[in-house]
């Protein structure tokens, strides 16, 4: 394998940082050119100079004397705001771009990275909900090839591998369940941020552990599948899968299901991204199936988990409704995170949401931008009105 020279924006949260510990096991296959950060000034200094990086840019402009002043001396070139982000993912110098950036804020420079035919390891699904049949024509286009990073869909892609193009009958996307899975619909009523911030299998953001908990992100996900996958939602199943050892399946036509497994551990399908088509060692913990013993399935509960039906029905609709739907639930966590509202108010507002926007059947990138600044504005409103 040749050296392959990696651009994380991102760096600096969960997904960012445990991509740098694949590279550093890999120091010899992998270099880092580009880092980006929003505001954790002191993480983005340390991970560029201990992985030598060519650039890096803090978005926050207030912080960028803070960061010039650490890395000019060592000739490490700083740069501050979104525009900067975008004008250097084009480089010459990068091969793969790690978008590990959370939200419809990840959009411009996905679309930027994708148009100069860079390989896109993504991680930023909302990017796809928004967006998905803008993103994925330009990929096309310009023959940017998108590798998934969500551990679900990494599973699904590596589940394709060897099927010689067979239609996809069935995506069996497997989800955790998240905290309250075994809460009643009164108990999670009541759930407080910090219970919702208590994964019981992976360790993440915020953002993604709150969708977790409302299981949004399986919402998400489905969407994020659709697009990457180029299948009808009605194909997508989702299954509650306690222990998260199977990341997800593919059923093909004669019944045949191929699922891929592994301890959670989001480094795996990290590391796959930067190495695809080769594999790599990795000092993550092994499967051992007979202390395994059980692995156990069942349907989700779309009594207690709403966020289900409002992604299917967000995808049937179309158009702009998901990128209405990630907006509202963009808002509503963060509301949540302020601890402004309570833990349904989150499904409710995006609920509310989708029923008042305006349809747009094919929406351009400038119209997904109007509807994420018009549903971010109606969903706060909806949340001033819901403050407790
Ligand atoms: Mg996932």
């Amino acid at each position: 394998m040749e050296k392959r020279r990696i651009a994380i924006l991102g760096s600096t949260g969960s997904i960012g940082r445990q991509a740098l510990d694949v590279i550093r096991q890999h120091r010899d296959l992998f270099e880092v050119e580009l880092l980006t950060a929003n505001n954790s000034s002191g993480l983005l200094i340390s991970q560029a100079l201990e992985f030598n990086a060519n650039a890096v840019v803090i978005c926050n402009e207030d912080k960028y004397n803070e960061v010039a002043e650490a890395l000019q001396p060592q000739y490490i070139k700083v740069f501050s705001g979104m525009q900067s982000v975008c004008d250097l993912v084009t480089g010459d110098n990068i091969d793969i771009v790690l978008t590990s950036m959370v939200g419809f804020s990840g959009l411009e420079s996905t679309i930027a990275a994708v148009k100069a035919g860079k390989t896109i390891a993504l991680a930023n699904k909302e990017t796809l909900v928004a967006a998905g049949h803008i993103v994925m024509a330009l990929a096309k286009e310009f023959n940017a090839h998108i590798l998934p990073v969500d551990s679900e869909h990494s599973a699904i892609f590596q589940c394709l591998m060897g099927s010689a193009g067979a239609p996809i009958e069935k995506i069996h996307l497997t989800a955790s369940g998240g905290p309250f899975r075994t809460w009643t619909k009164e108990e999670i009523s009541k759930a407080t941020k910090a219970q919702a911030l208590n994964h019981p299998n992976w360790s993440m953001g915020s953002k993604i552990t709150i969708d977790s908990a409302t299981m949004m992100n399986k919402g998400l996900e489905i969407i994020e599948a659709r697009w990457l996958f180029d299948t009808e939602g009605d194909r997508i199943n989702v299954v509650v899968h306690p222990e998260s050892i199977i990341h997800s399946m593919i059923e093909y036509a004669d019944g045949s299901v191929i699922a891929q497994m592994g301890h959670p551990d989001m480094r795996e399908a990290i590391q796959f991204a930067f190495s695809f088509p080769f594999r790599l060692p990795l000092d993550n913990r092994k499967l051992n199936f007979s202390e395994l013993g059980n692995l156990s399935f069942h349907a989700p509960d779309p009594e207690k988990f709403p966020a289900l039906v409002l992604a299917y029905d967000a995808l049937r609709k179309g158009g702009n409704m998901p990128c209405v739907m990630n907006a509202a639930n963009e808002a509503a966590v963060a509301a949540f995170l302020q601890e402004k509202i309570g833990f349904y108010d989150i499904t409710g507002i995006v609920e509310e949401c989708l029923n008042g926007a305006d349809f747009v059947a094919d929406p351009d990138l400038d119209t997904i931008f109007g509807t994420n600044t018009r549903t971010l504005a109606m969903a706060a409103d909806i949340i001033r009105n819901r403050s407790i």
